[in-house]
């Protein structure tokens, strides 16, 4: 049901990068670099940590059907920006719901889910029809409502998303998305996204004791 598109992100991003980077050691203004040497300089200076330079490279996703469980944990993100579907102006007397896998595979416990869904669903439509405003009869939607929204962020901060969203321990909805939103960059901009994922890709994992022990490892060129 999650459904993850790129709707726009910066032409070759890049060859963008390096010649931004390049600006801070040319006397003249470089306006030409090779795919090659483009890497290569994006490797070293996220290698020196000189991260600032990723922020040239931007990327628009469009993100569907996700709950607003996850979409609250997304827009923690303050470096990103978002538009997502508004509650107020989009009646939610049809909305789907996300229901986690560990509900599905319980019957008894998905029963109970879906009952409790149905029930606000109707609840909703009753609110409406004694007048209370959409924007007030949402308030007793539970939080699994599916939401859309079009997401903007540069790289350095899809890269931070990355870091702490892929990670094993993050909620498996997030990660999911997060999965789906590197798949879409990944091959856009290969040297940036060879690093992209949580800390252990650089072999430190930061979760102490409740580390998942199962390390993720670096992309390959
Ligand atoms: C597994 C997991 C569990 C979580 N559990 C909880 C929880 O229980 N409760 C809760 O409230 N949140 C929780 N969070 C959310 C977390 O606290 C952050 O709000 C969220 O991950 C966004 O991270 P960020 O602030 O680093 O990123 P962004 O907002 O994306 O910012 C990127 C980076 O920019 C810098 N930055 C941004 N804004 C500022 C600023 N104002 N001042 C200084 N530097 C700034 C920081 O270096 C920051 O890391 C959880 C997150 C994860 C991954």
């Amino acid at each position: 049901m999650m459904k993850v598109t790129l709707l726009s992100y910066t032409p070759d991003p890049e060859i963008t990068v390096a010649l931004a980077a390049r600006t801070c050691y040319s006397s003249k203004l470089p306006l030409a670099i090779s795919k090659e040497r483009a890497e290569h300089l994006i490797r070293e200076l996220i290698e020196r940590g000189h991260e600032s330079v990723l922020e040239h490279a931007s990327f628009t996703f469009a993100i569907e059907g996700i709950s607003r469980v996850t979409s609250h944990q997304l827009v923690r993100h303050r470096l990103a920006s978002y538009s997502q579907q508004s509650q107020r102006y989009v009646s939610v007397k049809e909305a789907d719901f996300i229901i986690p896998p560990s509900v599905v595979e319980n019957s008894e416990a998905q029963e109970l889910f879906c009952k409790a869904i149905e029930e606000s669903k109707k609840a909703y439509q009753e609110l409406i029809n004694l007048g209370i405003p959409q924007e007030d009869a949402r308030y007793m939607m539970a939080q699994g409502i599916a939401t859309n929204l079009v997401l903007s962020a540069n790289a350095r901060e899809l890269l931070h998303i990355f870091r702490l969203r892929l990670c094993n321990r993050a909620q498996w909805e997030i990660r999911e998305l997060a999965q789906k939103m590197l798949e879409l960059v990944k091959d856009l901009a290969p040297a940036i996204f060879e690093w992209a994922g949580p800390p252990c890709v650089e072999g430190e994992c930061r979760e102490g004791e409740n580390s998942c022990g199962k390390p993720w490892k670096k992309r390959e060129k």
